[in-house]
């Protein structure tokens, strides 16, 4: 698709919004592809989502990244879902099509698989038992992404049981929901260890974890990307293990929304990597 007569426009909705690197990444890409355009953060209060999302097409927007907490709220305002949204019952990728009407899908499974790929070509998720920590909106995209992968048997540990099995219940018989006392037991032959809470985070406490029954081949990831190496991460280094954080899995979601936008399909660069990593750690 030629665009050389327009000026494009996305962007990421969500609130607060200021902290997102997403803005960072794609207008990255619209440089390094030589187009003219802008992707924006917008700030958009939940009380004007629906005015927010009927304005993109009129506005001239391509499409818009949804992120916390439009991104259960949005489906009801969407023409159409893709079956990765429909069986996430959430979106992370909007476009407003040429026809006016918007088309909802979910990249957020794709990303986080395609980061595990990158880490180590030779992951598989039938591979053994994983186990997935959480069970928030992030989790969701983990476990659905590791099905879609072919996982046998995903043990899901959270804190609230309820919302874990609500998750299982949606997505599969392969995922077995334990109680948060059971973390460390989880582990025994495990394969791929997530860490979908938000324990980890800047501002949050640290995971809780002991690792000792984790088979020393087995891949560790956190989807937690500031910072950069949680306690986890850094605990599963120490131990020799192949590790990956989430930022990769914010990256490999990025190529998707262009193709929908754009019809291009942009590269995950080092650079652009580097670029993000700089401004985390700054
Ligand atoms: P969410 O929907 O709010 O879910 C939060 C999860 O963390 C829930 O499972 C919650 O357990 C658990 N949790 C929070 N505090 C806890 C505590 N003190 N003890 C035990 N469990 C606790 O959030 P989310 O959207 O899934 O995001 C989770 C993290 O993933 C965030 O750091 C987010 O930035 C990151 N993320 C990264 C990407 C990426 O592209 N890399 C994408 C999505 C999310 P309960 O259910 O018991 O409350």
């Amino acid at each position: 698709m030629k665009h050389t007569d327009q000026f494009l426009l996305a962007g990421v909705i969500g609130f607060p919004i200021m902290h997102s690197r997403s803005p960072m990444m794609h207008n990255y890409w619209l440089e390094k592809n030589h187009l003219v355009g802008r992707y924006l953060p917008l700030a958009i209060r939940p009380e004007h989502l629906e005015g927010a999302l009927r304005g993109l097409r009129p506005l001239g927007f391509s499409g818009v990244n949804v992120t916390i907490p439009h991104k259960q709220a949005c489906i009801p305002f969407l023409d159409e879902l893709s079956p990765s949204a429909l069986a996430m019952g959430a979106v992370s990728c909007i476009h407003a099509r040429d026809d006016g009407s918007l088309y909802g899908t979910n990249n957020d499974a794709f990303g986080f698989i395609r980061n595990l790929k990158a880490s180590n070509p030779h992951w598989r998720a039938d591979a053994g038992p994983i186990t997935v920590i959480g069970a928030g909106g992030g989790s969701r995209a983990v476990c659905y992404g590791l099905i879609q992968e072919g996982a046998q048997e995903i043990r899901l540990v959270n804190r609230n049981m309820e919302k874990a099995q609500a998750l299982a219940s949606s997505l599969g018989p392969q995922i077995k929901v334990l109680p948060w006392g059971q973390l460390n037991e989880s582990l025994s032959g495990v394969k791929t260890l997530v860490n979908a809470t938000s324990l980890g985070m800047v501002g949050q406490p640290p995971l809780q974890i002991d690792l000792s029954d984790l088979d020393r081949d087995a891949l560790v990831t956190d989807i937690i990307y500031i910072p950069l190496e949680t306690e986890l991460i850094k605990a599963a280094k120490a131990r020799g293990h192949v590790v990956t954080n989430g930022l990769g899995m914010l990256l490999h979601q990025g190529p998707l929304a262009w193709k929908l936008w754009f019809g291009i399909e942009p590269e995950v660069t080092d650079e652009l990597r580097a670029l993000l990593e700089k401004s985390i750690e700054s």
